[in-house]
């Protein structure tokens, strides 16, 4: 046995605030990292091209970091509780680190493969790192876990936050030896995204890495979080911080990202500014609610929490759906939105909530379709927040507030009011009229000359539709 640590990362594709890997760190400075390319993962459905490309790009500038500061990231490819377990025992590590993940997969995979460690008597520790509080320190007076957001956030935030790991400077890797036999288990160069299978030739809204991400966030601190409450629901707009890959691949420690923010808070005193930074907080705790949820009920994985939802009467029109999927809707803000992620991999939120309200209440099409789809697309996809998201537009979820439907007209005329968002992502349209784009009352003419489909459903219509089989469903549960 030496004393190596073998560091397992998963959704922490970074070196610095790691709290797994500064507690490695407290023991040996001979730590070495590890990646598995886990093909369950790569070669499920809902993979999307541009993700992949983005933590391949992260896992890239997390290896130039480790060989920085001395070590290496070795890349593995295969099942992890045969690949993880077999290569600890190879290197003769002391133990194994990683930090935990809150997805149904990653808790069986992690099951696994520690049992198999702990067969091969190699020693395993596991922290709570990508969470600023972790799932059962968050819970009601009662010890029950919070179903909504409003009192979940009320007590998160009270809660004294972490702050970030001290830096790791040096650490001491493998020698060429200990490569050489790394490499007959398996360890491995890293491949490309394309090498994968993964074609994405657009460029990505974030650069990969810790770095970029943490020049991201230093940007929108300087420009944006002043005025996110104002700015961040319009699409036309670089109001947010599109840091939403980063976290979903931890390449950005979350204590960091707090502890900037605070600092915001605490240095200012008007009061527009400090409800902007407690307003972008609590998207930070909306992430957090819904990774709590998806530990707790990981049966929202598979479906509906909301008995009336498990057996709705969907419409599900095959073509309705692909006209969706396409932006081809004839509806022009829900079009604008989805070739937006069609062509960059990243929709703005508003538009999310638009959207997912239209394939759900006015296409009356199954949720669950939209969530796939937009795991397929989405640089961000991330389980937790994509399945909340979907479920609370669906309302088929958690939230207390049921029939929520978005006019498409109206989130428009409010969010887009020139237009600019949707004439970025529809060129076809650029020569309208902003009262004509923002409405949608385009006349079948025009919506001819400028090869632009007619609206496939009628809103009004559908919303009644939609509303009278769930008031149908509801007697009935
Ligand atoms: P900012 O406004 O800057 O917010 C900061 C961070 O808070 C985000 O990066 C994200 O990590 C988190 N966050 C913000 N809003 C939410 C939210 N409603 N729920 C959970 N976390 C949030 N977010 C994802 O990260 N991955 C997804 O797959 C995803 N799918 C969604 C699907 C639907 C139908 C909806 C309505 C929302 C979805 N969201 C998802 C949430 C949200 O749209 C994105 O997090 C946000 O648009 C990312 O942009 P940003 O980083 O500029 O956000």
């Amino acid at each position: 046995m030496t004393d190596l640590i073998l560091f397992w990362h998963r959704r922490d594709l970074r070196i610095s605030d790691n709290i797994g890997l500064a507690t490695a760190y407290q023991q040996t400075q001979k730590i070495v990292g590890v990646f598995c390319l886990d093909p369950t993962i790569l070669n499920g459905d809902a993979i999307a091209p541009a993700r992949v490309t983005y933590m391949i790009g992260c896992l890239e500038k997390l290896q130039e970091h480790y060989q920085k500061i001395g070590s290496q990231l070795l890349i593995i490819k295969g099942e992890p509780s045969q690949v993880i377990p077999n290569l600890a025992e190879t290197l003769q590590a002391q133990a194994v680190f990683f930090n935990l993940d809150v997805e149904p997969y990653a808790k069986e995979r992690d099951k696994k493969v520690t049992q198999i460690l702990q067969g091969k008597g190699i020693k395993y520790r596991n922290f709570w790192d990508q969470l600023l509080h972790a799932p059962n320190d968050i819970l009601t007076q009662s010890n029950k876990v919070y179903t909504i957001y409003t009192p979940f956030w009320k007590n998160w935030s009270q809660q004294k936050k972490a702050s970030p790991t001290p830096k790791i400077e040096k650490l001491q890797g493998l020698n060429e030896q200990e490569l050489e036999l790394a490499s007959k288990v398996g360890t491995i160069n890293l491949p490309t995204a394309k090498d994968l299978g993964f074609i994405w030739e657009n460029p990505l809204l974030l650069e990969p890495g810790e770095q970029a991400a943490l020049e991201r966030l230093e940007l929108f601190i300087d420009q944006a979080i002043n005025e996110y409450q104002e700015q961040r629901n319009y699409p036309s707009v670089d109001g947010t911080s599109q840091l939403s890959a980063a976290l979903k691949f931890g390449a950005i420690g979350i204590r960091t990202v707090w502890q900037a923010t605070s600092d915001v808070y605490e240095n200012s005193r008007s009061d527009e500014v400090r409800n902007s930074v407690k307003a972008w907080q609590q998207e930070l705790a909306w992430r957090e609610f819904y990774q709590h949820c998806m530990y707790f009920f990981p049966e929202l994985a598979k479906g509906a929490y909301r008995k009336e939802f498990k057996e709705f009467p969907w419409e599900n029109n095959d073509e309705h759906f692909q006209a969706w999927c396409e932006g081809k809707t004839g509806y022009p803000i829900v079009d604008a939105a989805m070739r937006q992620m069609n062509e960059i991999g990243w929709m703005h939120n508003r538009c999310r909530m638009i959207v997912a309200s239209f394939l759900t209440k006015d296409l009356i099409i199954n949720w669950q379709l939209g969530e796939k789809y937009f795991m397929q697309k989405l640089f961000d996809g991330d389980l937790s927040a994509n399945n909340g998201g979907w479920q609370w537009s669906a309302s088929s979820g958690m939230d207390p507030k049921p029939l929520r439907i978005f006019n498409p007209a109206s989130q428009a005329q409010k969010f887009d009011p020139e237009g600019e968002y949707i004439r970025q992502w529809l060129p076809e349209l650029r020569s309208l009229d902003t009262e004509e784009l923002v409405t949608g009352k385009i006349s079948p003419l025009e919506r001819h000359r400028c090869n632009y489909p007619d609206p496939i459903v009628d809103h009004n219509e559908q919303q009644r539709e939609f509303k009278r089989r769930y008031q149908q469903i509801k007697q009935n549960v």
